[in-house]
């Protein structure tokens, strides 16, 4: 489970997350939505500690991240212990960050050969099923700049498989992409959903919301405004805030 705890975090002045609460369960799918600058972005990178919360705290399978504790007080962990948790968690992110220099395989294959988790042939043989799955069978040895956007997207969450995590946060992996081509990367993460992976999904594609969540969240001002199944939410919104995001977006 995904346990986050009275996370706040200040900008300066700017208070982005005002104690955000939330549980995510194993295997379940949560898609956060919810207005610019509501603090989306900010929350998904607390919990592999991209950001690190000035109050509160996140615990993965109990772990807490990026911190442990002393007494009544947090202290950061060392570098290489919060590397380490990150590598438990994938991150998709708007644009794929692919490495432009290496084929779609050698992309996915590239981590786990790095942590010596896997043997080179391993973590190749590894990335080729993982393309295959996401519909890149006949793309493994090709660049990034000889892929479209969708493809390019879909190694990159292949990528973010390939060190079988637990959890996968996606940071809006379809807003930089035609239109046309969205709906090859959320067929390829409703998949995912299937699997039993945890997966927390900042989106706008309330369609995806709809069909694929557990639970959505809506957030503002840095807070959860309100939280629950996706019909519950979408369709009968209890809060004025999320009835007028709404209605601006469906
Ligand atoms: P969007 O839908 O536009 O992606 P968001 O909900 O993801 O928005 P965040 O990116 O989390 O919003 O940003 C929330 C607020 O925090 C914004 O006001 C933003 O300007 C501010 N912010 C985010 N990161 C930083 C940073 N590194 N330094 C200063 N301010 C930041
Ligand atoms: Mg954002």
């Amino acid at each position: 489970a995904v346990e986050i705890r009275g996370v706040t975090k200040s900008f300066g002045a700017n208070r982005v997350l005002d104690g955000v609460d939330l549980t995510v369960c194993p295997g379940h799918v949560t898609v956060v939505i919810g207005p610019s600058g509501a603090g989306k972005s900010t929350l998904l990178r607390t919990i592999n500690h991209l950001e690190k919360p000035d109050a509160g705290y996140v615990r993965v399978n109990g772990e807490l991240i990026g911190v442990r504790q002393q007494k009544d007080h947090f202290r950061e962990l060392p570098e290489r212990a919060i590397l380490a948790q990150r590598a438990e968690i994938g991150f998709v992110f708007q644009s794929f960050n692919l490495f432009p220099h290496l084929t779609a395989l050698e992309n996915v294959a590239a981590a786990p050969a790095a942590t010596g988790r896997a043997s080179k042939s391993e973590a190749r043989e590894r990335a080729a099923e993982l393309l295959t799955l996401v519909g890149l069978a006949d793309k493994l040895d090709a660049y990034p700049g000889r892929l479209s956007g969708g493809q390019q997207q879909r190694v990159a969450i292949a990528r973010a498989m390939a060190l079988r995590p637990g959890l996968i946060l996606f940071d809006e992996p379809t807003s930089a992409l035609d239109p046309e081509l969205v709906g090859e990367v959320l067929a390829v993460m409703k998949d995912l959903a299937g699997t039993g992976t945890t997966l927390i999904v900042v989106t706008h594609e309330i369609g995806f919301a709809r069909e694929a969540a557990d639970t959505v969240v809506f957030m503002d001002a840095g807070r959860i405004v309100e939280q629950g199944p996706p019909r519950r939410v979408l369709d009968h919104p209890e809060h004025p805030r999320t009835r007028e995001f709404l209605s601006k977006v469906l």
